[in-house]
């Protein structure tokens, strides 16, 4: 293979039976910190098991990091791309010239994939997509799932990172950047190995979870047998095959968030969004610049229940934002009571270093602040108290959380853990964390529910 090519490695003769590990050819082209890179994608690939072949022949993909500096490297690059093509056939490429992805792709059709330089994790992706790598449980430091630190029934999956948004209370897409989202078959790979490891909750997060996608124009990628967009409603259908609890949050209510609400009332996934929609007054969502806040969402959310009457939605809201009037918030409260939200959290409006909302007129003072949230929270302790006491008499699913001497605690498909409420099993000992059972709602209060069975 070319000059900068790693040293082989021989395969490893364990005494165990093992399957071959995949194995992954590397061309490395350019200057220093493209070799940087290189080695920085051949230790994270050797980390997971991945071997690495010192000829095509024996690679079951090969990785080509370009250089883009000038006209000559190019060429270069571009030929070491028609080499490894022809000689094994499957190739990514990577690097700098992986910008001029359209050149690339018009002198070679062939490739897999094409990423830019330092694009370590769409690089190590596109491998995994070429050949998923290998859990060896003998040998792996790491399970198969990863290290995680929510408790072994549920855990987080993040489809995307960065945000295309700039509300203007926010710092976020100024640290991490626009959105990124990851391809549909990574995702779907992770919750496998979740799901595998024994998960029976995953929690859809992300900045901005209904924008899923966007950023890659909605490209399809492999998964098992067919093509997966990475397209919000795609995904969700996907995760639901999986037969775990699956709890979206952080989902903007944009046009398209309608088409995963069948998905709910058909119990694929679960019937629960958390939408921040932070204030319901045009005036304040507009000095917030909020994503979707041209949305008659109160209309939108009757929709969402005829088409799926369980449905429960949890929701974040701000008061005291710059500029926020006395009608302004009380149109926030009576919004409130008409929407019904089943979990609601509310903030007084704090100034975050950097945000463009720390210039906005009409600073409100902290005493009214207090009194609007005061305010804000005993109309939503109703407002919850009423959904809860309907929901006494109800058979419901329970997920337990926690067991001790004195029974078990659980969710029901309404709550999320850490935020939302419980179900109390007085005395049902017997159980143990991640057991789904069936119980009888026997009382209700304004944030918790406690059942029999
Ligand atoms: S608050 Fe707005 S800008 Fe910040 S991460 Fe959420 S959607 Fe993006």
């Amino acid at each position: 293979m070319s000059a900068n090519a790693p040293p082989a490695e021989k395969a490893s003769k364990s005494p165990l039976i093992r399957r071959a590990a995949p194995r992954v050819g590397f061309v490395s082209l350019g200057c220093p910190k493209a070799l940087v890179d290189s080695e920085r994608i051949l230790t994270r690939l050797r980390s997971e098991g991945y071997e690495i072949s010192p000829d095509y022949d024996g690679a079951d993909v090969v990785v080509v990091n370009t250089c883009g500096f000038i006209d000559s490297a190019k060429r270069e690059s571009l030929d070491a791309i028609g080499e490894a093509l022809s000689e094994n056939g499957r190739v990514i490429v990577t690097g700098c010239l992986g910008v001029e992805e359209q050149r690339i792709r018009a002198e070679h059709p062939g490739v897999l994939a094409v990423t830019g330089p330092h694009q370590y994790e769409q690089v190590v992706n596109a491998v995994h997509e070429a050949v998923p790598p290998q859990h060896d449980p003998y040998v792996d430091l790491v399970p198969a799932e990863g290290l995680r630190l929510t408790p072994r029934h549920y855990a987080y999956l993040k489809i995307s990172e960065g945000c295309n948004n700039r509300c203007s209370f926010c710092i976020i897409p100024g640290l991490r950047g626009d959105l990124a989202s990851r391809q549909a078959s990574d995702v779907l790979r992770e919750a496998e190995r979740l799901v595998k490891a024994g998960v029976k909750e995953l929690l859809v997060i992300s900045q901005d979870t209904s924008a899923y996608g966007l950023d890659l124009k909605y490209a399809p990628s492999r998964w098992k047998d067919r093509e997966v967009r990475a397209r919000f409603l795609d995904l969700c259908k996907e995760l639901g095959e999986f037969g775990a609890w699956v709890r979206l949050h952080y989902v903007y209510p944009y046009p398209h968030v309608d088409e995963v609400i069948p998905l709910m009332a058909e119990g694929k996934i679960l019937p629960y969004m958390d939408i921040p929609f932070q204030h319901a007054s045009p005036a304040v969502l507009k000095a917030m610049r909020r994503p979707a806040h041209q949305e008659k969402t109160l209309e939108r959310i009757k929709s969402w229940r005829q088409v799926c009457p369980d449905l429960a939605l949890r929701s974040t809201f701000i008061v005291g934002f710059p500029g926020e009037t006395d009608a302004d918030f009380e149109m926030l409260l009576d919004w409130l009571r008409e929407a019904g939200l089943n979990r609601v959290g509310c903030f007084k409006y704090e100034p975050v270093e950097g945000a463009v909302a720390n210039a906005l007129p009409g600073a409100v003072p902290e005493e009214v602040k207090e009194e609007r949230w005061h305010r804000f929270m005993a109309v939503q302790q109703e407002v919850s108290r009423d959904i809860l006491a309907g929901k006494v008499g109800q058979t419901v699913d329970v997920l337990i959380d926690e067991v001790d001497e004195e029974g078990a605690l659980g969710r029901s498909k309404w709550d999320a853990p850490e935020i939302d409420g419980s179900v109390f099993l007085n005395g049902d000992t017997g159980l143990s964390a991640g057991d789904i059972v069936t119980a009888t709602i026997a009382h209700a209060d304004e944030y918790d529910l406690w059942g029999e069975r």
